[in-house]
């Protein structure tokens, strides 16, 4: 079998044409810069397109997530002190040794910004059903840890997680919620939009989303003083005087008007994009039928993915043996059976372009000493880690929009032979 001649993709950026136009005109009129129509029209149709009253965009989905997790510290200080003004202080730290709950099985960027600003993560494990973070994880780790008032979960993959169950469960400890739907904008569950849950929400516009701006990231919400506030952190915390007069601490974080030009130009194809991204997951699903082998879920009956990434699940009994360490990993060929470091490599030998699942926070070197909350307590290691078990047997597909479902054919011939 040839390689393919062009490299097919784990999800690369898809652009129309309008993106250029807005670009263009943000150069024609000189808004060259962090102000300007671009950004003002995106933080309304984004903000639309989700379901909340206001959008801020910035330079990332991080930094996003960064002053999501800074306003809800924030407020957290506030109702426990009582101290309302100056909002904030200003000062951060107002997370200080305090501990957050996080989803485990994620991209690091869901949970640095906690550490940013001084708390401590612990994380919660996944379920098998959406591999996000589990409730009654999250439940056992409330009876452990009472006082904690923060909670940062994530949709993977653009499957949204049980939202129902987790708000009710941080409504009665009442925490708070940070939502990072970097990877599932579009997907909703029972009909409402993800990253409309949270109390702040972030998306994400990197290049390897759904929509991209090449970067970029947008901050969501429904309370207008929240979105003030972000925006005046974003910008380097001015204050309204005819100097530059700092009374808190700042951030350089706006998004540039011509990153935010192509994001204008991406949002009317974010439906298409969906579209060609289901037909991507329903064709490995069919397509995969017949081996020892499941894709990544949803639920069928409450939750509209996005489909941004289509990730594989190799059968417990079908996993031939594999050894990773901290760099490297080791398997064996065995008939009938096979691991993802074998189909990644078979994938990558043909020119495609698969990935690892996230490797779960809890088993990072930088988050090894942090605690790890499962259904059945503290298990780490253990039978019960359904995070570490999804990452030694899962592997994500490649899932660019541009792939023909030839090439995709393909694919799953070239994982079908690792099985033999
Ligand atoms: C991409 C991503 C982010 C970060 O977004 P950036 O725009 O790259 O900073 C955060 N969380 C998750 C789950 C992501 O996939």
């Amino acid at each position: 079998m040839e390689p393919f001649k062009e490299k097919i993709w784990l999800s690369s950026p898809t652009m129309h044409g309008d993106e250029l136009k807005y670009m263009q005109e943000a150069f024609n009129t000189n808004w060259m810069s962090t102000v300007g129509d671009n950004i003002n029209e995106i933080e309304e149709i984004v903000a639309e397109k989700v379901g909340v009253k206001y959008g801020v965009a910035l330079s990332s989905g991080t930094a996003s997530l960064h002053l999501a997790v800074k306003l809800a510290a924030e407020h957290l200080y506030q109702s426990s002190t009582g101290i309302h003004t100056p909002f904030g202080m200003g000062c951060g730290g107002a997370l200080l040794g305090k501990r957050v709950f996080c989803s485990d099985m994620t991209f690091d960027a869901t949970v640095n910004p906690v550490v940013y600003e001084g708390g401590e993560p612990v994380f919660i494990d996944s379920e098998y059903d959406t591999w996000n973070m589990n409730p009654e994880a999250l439940e056992k780790a409330f009876c452990l840890y009472p006082d904690v008032k923060l909670v940062v979960f994530v949709h993977l993959y653009g499957v949204p997680g049980k939202m129902m169950e987790l708000a009710k469960i941080c409504k009665k400890h009442g925490a708070l919620m940070v939502e990072d739907a970097a990877e599932s904008l579009g997907a909703s569950y029972q009909g409402i939009q993800t990253g409309s849950f949270g109390d702040f929400s972030a998306v994400s516009f990197n290049g390897n989303k759904i929509i991209t701006g090449s970067s970029g990231g947008m901050f969501l919400t429904d309370n207008l003083a929240d979105a003030k506030q972000c925006r005046k952190w974003s910008t380097q915390s001015r204050e309204d005087a005819p100097w530059y007069q700092h009374e808190e601490i700042g951030y350089n974080y706006r998004m540039s008007n011509v990153i935010a030009g192509v994001v204008r130009g991406q949002v009317p194809y974010l439906k298409e994009h969906i579209m060609q991204k289901k037909k991507i997951y329903e064709q490995y699903k069919k397509g995969l039928s017949d081996l020892p082998v499941s894709i990544n879920p949803f639920d069928k009956e409450k939750s509209e993915p996005n489909y941004w990434m289509t990730a594989l699940l190799i059968d417990e009994d079908a996993m031939a043996t594999q050894v990773r360490g901290e760099r490297e990993v080791l398997w064996k060929t065995e008939a009938g059976k096979s691991t993802p470091a074998e189909i990644l490599e078979a994938i990558e030998h043909f020119q495609g372009e698969g990935r690892p699942i996230w490797k779960p926070m809890h088993m990072q070197p930088i988050y090894r000493n942090h605690g790890f909350i499962t259904v059945g307590g503290s298990d780490r290691g253990k039978k019960a880690d359904v995070s570490a078990d999804i990452f030694r047997r899962g592997l994500c597909l490649p899932s660019d929009n541009k792939m023909t479902a030839k090439e995709q054919e393909r694919i799953i011939d070239i994982i079908h032979r690792c099985f033999e």
